[in-house]
């Protein structure tokens, strides 16, 4: 049996090892499952959050129909991702384990390292497929943008139409429900926040290119716009119901569509500059999506060390308790600064803020109220349903002016020294 390993990559289209595993079992007669596995460890860690397994249920509910119309199961288990495979292979002994690659925190990066192991012990071939365009390793700065542009342009992986599943009863069910059990509370944020699935995700994209994001260049910026002209794609790109390749298409497809329209006199002159530039901006930053995780994928110590060595006890001079109160009254949206505290309040009551009120944050956390960024980073990423720890750490870094390049932090702290 194959076995694809699905963890942030909940979709059917654009999907390798589900389009690997189908090859298997119609071309050399392999049967496969997909397995998701509610790993305690990742969802108990502090930077994990109701809504982020909320987003996932639902996500996974979606997906196990679409499996299930093409012949396949999906299985959900629980608990520490080798002894979840340990068990299964008691149960039907197991050829590839096929999955995306995945740059996420410490801790399951030390779960990817477990389970190469596992896989080369018990003789189960590993095959691993790049995801986004972040590339493992990274040949290098030079001609990264190129290759990413590359990997964009390459056409997707088309959604299989059927696969071969194991014999009814060679596999158990799953430990369904377990996962109610990781502790992590309630989803709070379930009235406002978005919902999961790629059915989500195509609309958002459909609604962005089409009708909500003319104006996106001009008003992402405003906390009050934003909501409605940014393309809110980011929870779907974060845990996969859409991949960045087929997002990087639609736009540059819809740009084909506009240059057609220009053509034939179709679209007034205002419109055509509005929305060329929106869809060109949206386009870079679908870029930085992989730009900043090929960061945290080159240096993992990013998530719990500063960049610039030199800042790294840069806030450690405070009084404790004065520090843990300013961080409790800026978590809680009661600092006393109208906008700040709307803004908190905005983003933890919906899981989503726009990218400048995020900077504008943690760049006050960081700036006004003298708080490490390691105090208050994986609180921060709960509250973010996208959240993405390979664009989470790299922004938290640079707002707080631990990244070396806003270098008057340094001067000030010289300053201070002397
Ligand atoms: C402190 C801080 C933390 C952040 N943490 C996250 C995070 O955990 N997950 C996350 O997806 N984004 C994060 N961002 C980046 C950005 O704020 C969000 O991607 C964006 O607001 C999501 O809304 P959208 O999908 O409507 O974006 P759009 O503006 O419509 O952009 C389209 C896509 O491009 C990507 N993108 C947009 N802006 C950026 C950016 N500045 N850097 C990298 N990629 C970008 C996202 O995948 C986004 O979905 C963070 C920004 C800051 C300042």
């Amino acid at each position: 049996m194959n076995v694809v390993w699905l963890k942030r990559d909940l979709r059917i289209d654009d999907h390798a090892p589900l389009a690997e595993a189908a090859r298997g079992s119609i071309e050399d007669g392999v049967p496969m499952v997909a397995l998701y596995v509610f790993e305690p460890e990742v969802w108990n860690a502090p930077d994990a959050d109701g809504s982020h397994l909320a987003f996932v249920v639902e996500s996974l509910a979606e997906l196990e129909i679409e499996l299930a119309a093409r012949g396949a199961r999906l299985l959900r288990r629980f608990g520490e991702v080798t002894e979840v495979l340990e068990r299964l292979s008691r149960e039907i002994p197991i050829d590839a384990l096929l999955a995306h690659e995945e740059t996420g925190n410490a801790a399951t990066y030390a779960r990817d390292l477990r389970v190469a192991r596992w896989c080369r012990r018990n003789g189960v071939r590993f095959r691993e497929y790049r995801q986004h365009g972040v590339f493992r390793p990274n040949p290098g700065r030079d001609g990264w943008a190129a290759r990413w542009e590359t990997h964009m342009r390459v056409a997707r992986v088309t959604a299989p139409e059927r696969f071969v599943s194991p014999d009814e009863g060679a596999v158990a069910a799953g430990d369904a429900g377990l996962w109610q059990e990781l502790g992590l509370g309630d989803d709070t944020r379930a009235a406002l926040r978005q919902r999961g699935g790629s059915r989500e995700a195509a609309a958002h994209l459909r609604s962005f290119l089409l009708v909500r994001g003319r104006d996106y260049r001009t008003t992402m910026g405003s906390p009050v716009l934003a909501w409605e002209s940014c393309s809110r794609l980011s929870p779907h790109l974060a845990w996969g119901t859409m991949s960045v390749r087929r997002a990087y298409q639609g736009a540059r497809r819809r740009l084909g569509e506009l240059a057609e329209l220009e053509h034939t006199g179709a679209i007034a002159r205002d419109d055509l500059l509005a929305w060329n530039g929106s869809i060109r901006s949206m386009l870079s930053r679908l870029s930085w999506h992989c730009h900043f995780i090929q960061k945290l994928e080159d240096e993992p110590a990013i998530e719990s060390s500063c960049m610039a060595r030199a800042t790294e006890s840069l806030r450690a001079d405070g009084d404790p308790v004065v520090a843990a109160e300013r961080l409790a009254a800026w978590r809680e949206g009661r600092t006393g600064y109208p906008m700040i505290d709307a803004c908190m309040r905005a983003l933890v009551a919906t899981g989503w803020i726009n990218f400048r009120m995020r900077a504008m944050l943690v760049s006050f956390a960081s700036h006004h109220l003298w708080l490490d960024w390691r105090t208050f980073a994986p609180w921060l990423g709960r509250q973010f349903l996208d959240y993405e720890p390979g664009i989470h750490y790299p922004q938290v870094q640079m707002q707080s002016a631990t990244t070396g390049i806003n270098t008057h932090l340094l001067a000030a702290q010289a300053g201070r020294g002397s």
